[in-house]
C-alpha cells in the first residue's frame, strides 16, 4: 500500500512534450536480483540480458546488476555481446546463448566472449579457432533435454565426449540446458528434463551445471545447479503462471493524450470502422500504437487507466495511436498532453499481455524507442 502511494505521488501527470514516459526502476531491478540471490544461495544468480535486457536497456541493466554482484551475463546473439563487452569490467563474463555464427570466432576470442556451444558443428569451429590461435578458449556446452531448440541432441553426446577427451584447447566452464515449461509448475516436462539433465551430468562428470531460468528458480533446489539464469523475473514479470507474482514491477508506462472528442451513438471509430459506438461516448486518442509496442490484438480488448479508472480501448490499435473510451472520467479530466497509465499500479505486464493474447516477454521486448525513457 505504502509503495503504491509513493508510486502515484511520484508519477508525472503531464507529458512535458514526450509521447509517453517509460520509467525503468533500477532500484526495483536490484531488489528483484537480491531476492533471487537469497532464494538461490549458495547457488549463484546470473542474469539474462538478451534482446537489450528484454527491451529495458542492456547497458543500464547490466551495470546495475554488476553493482549487485552479478558476474554472469547471458545474451542471445554475438552482436549483443560485442556491444555489452566494453561496458562491463573484466571480471564479468558474457555468454552467447545461440553460440557463434561461422566467421565470428576470432572476434569473439579476441574480446573474451564465451560462446555457448550447441552442436558438433559449433564445437569444431571453436576448437579449430583455439588450435589456430594456440590458446585455450572458454566455452559452455548446452544440451537439449527435451525442447528441441538448441543444444547437443542425444545422438551427438558420444562423439562430443570423445572429442572432449582429445585435449582440444577448449576449457568447459559449465554445462547447461533450458527448461521448456518452467512457467508451469505442474508440467511433467520439468521432471522429464531434470531426469535427462542428471543422465547428462553422469556422462560428463566433474562439470558444473546451469539449468534454471526464472521459473526454474521457483521449482526447487534440484533445478538450481551452480548458476541460475533468470531473465523475466528480474524485470518484474511473473516467473510462474497462475501463481502470485513475487517480483516487484520494474517498468511503468504512461502515454500522452493527443486529442479528445465526444461522439454520438452510431459513430465509427478507427480503421475499418470496426467499432460503432452504442451510445454517446467521450473519446481520447493517445500517442502510442503498435509501433510503440501496444499489440494490435488489443483492438477493442485492452484498456488504459486514469486515477484507477479503467478506460477501454475502442476500435483498432493504429500504428501510432490508440483511441480509448474516457466516458467514465469527469468531463475535462483529460486534455492535450495529459498522461494515461498503460503499465503501472493498475495494470501489470501480465494484465496487458493477457488482453493481447501474448506473454509479458513480448510486451517488454516490443516497447518502442519513441518514449521518453527515465531510469530511476
Ligand atoms: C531467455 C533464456 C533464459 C531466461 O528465461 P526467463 O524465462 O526470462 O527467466 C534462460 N536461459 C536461456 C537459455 C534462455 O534462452
Amino acid at each position: 500500500m505504502d509503495s503504491d502511494i509513493l508510486v502515484s505521488r511520484t508519477r508525472t501527470t503531464t507529458a512535458k512534450g514526450a509521447t509517453g514516459h517509460l520509467t525503468i526502476d533500477l532500484a526495483a531491478l536490484g531488489r528483484n536480483y537480491r531476492k533471487l540471490v537469497s532464494m538461490l544461495a549458495p547457488v549463484r544468480a546470473g542474469a539474462v540480458v538478451k534482446a537489450d535486457a528484454y527491451g529495458l536497456g542492456a547497458e543500464r541493466v547490466a551495470a546495475t546488476l554488476y553493482g549487485e554482484g552479478c558476474r554472469h551475463f547471458f545474451v542471445a546473439q554475438f552482436v549483443e555481446a560485442v556491444r555489452l563487452r566494453p561496458t562491463l569490467a573484466h571480471d564479468a563474463q558474457i555468454f552467447v546463448l545461440n553460440g557463434l555464427q561461422p566467421g565470428n570466432e576470432i572476434a569473439g576470442a579476441e574480446r573474451g566472449i564465451v560462446p555457448v556451444v550447441n552442436s558438433l558443428a559449433q564445437w569444431r569451429q571453436w576448437s579449430a579457432t583455439a588450435r589456430m590461435l594456440k590458446r585455450c578458449l572458454p566455452a559452455v556446452l548446452q544440451f537439449d533435454t527435451g525442447m528441441s531448440r538448441l543444444g547437443f541432441p542425444r545422438e551427438e553426446r558420444a562423439e562430443l565426449a570423445a572429442a572432449l577427451g582429445d585435449g582440444s584447447n577448449v576449457e568447459i566452464l559449465f554445462i547447461m540446458s533450458h527448461l521448456a515449461s518452467a512457467d508451469d509448475m505442474e508440467s511433467d516436462q520439468n521432471g522429464e528434463q531434470l531426469a535427462e539433465m542428471s543422465r547428462i551430468a553422469d556422462e560428463f562428470p566433474g562439470l558444473d551445471m546451469s539449468f534454471a531460468n526464472s521459473g526454474g528458480v521457483f521449482l526447487g533446489d534440484a533445478y538450481h545447479g551452480v548458476l541460475a539464469r533468470p531473465g523475466i523475473a528480474l524485470y518484474g514479470g511473473a516467473p510462474n503462471n497462475g501463481e502470485a507474482n513475487p517480483m516487484e514491477p520494474v517498468v511503468s508506462l504512461d502515454v500522452a493524450v493527443v486529442q479528445t472528442r465526444t461522439v454520438p451513438a452510431g459513430t465509427k471509430v478507427g480503421y475499418g470502422g470496426a467499432h460503432v459506438t452504442q451510445r454517446e461516448m467521450r473519446l481520447a486518442t493517445i500517442a502510442a500504437g503498435y509501433a510503440d509496442g501496444l499489440p494490435r490484438t488489443l483492438s477493442d480488448r485492452g484498456a488504459v487507466y486514469v486515477n484507477g479508472i479503467r478506460l477501454p480501448i475502442v476500435g483498432r490499435v493504429s500504428m501510432d495511436s490508440v483511441t480509448v473510451d474516457v466516458s467514465a472520467l469527469p468531463e475535462g479530466t483529460l486534455t492535450l498532453g495529459s498522461l494515461v497509465e498503460v503499465l503501472g499500479p493498475n495494470q501489470t505486464l501480465e494484465d496487458i499481455a493477457g488482453d493481447a493474447g501474448t506473454i509479458s516477454y513480448e510486451i517488454l521486448t516490443a516497447l518502442g524507442d519513441r518514449y521518453d525513457r527515465q531510469y530511476r
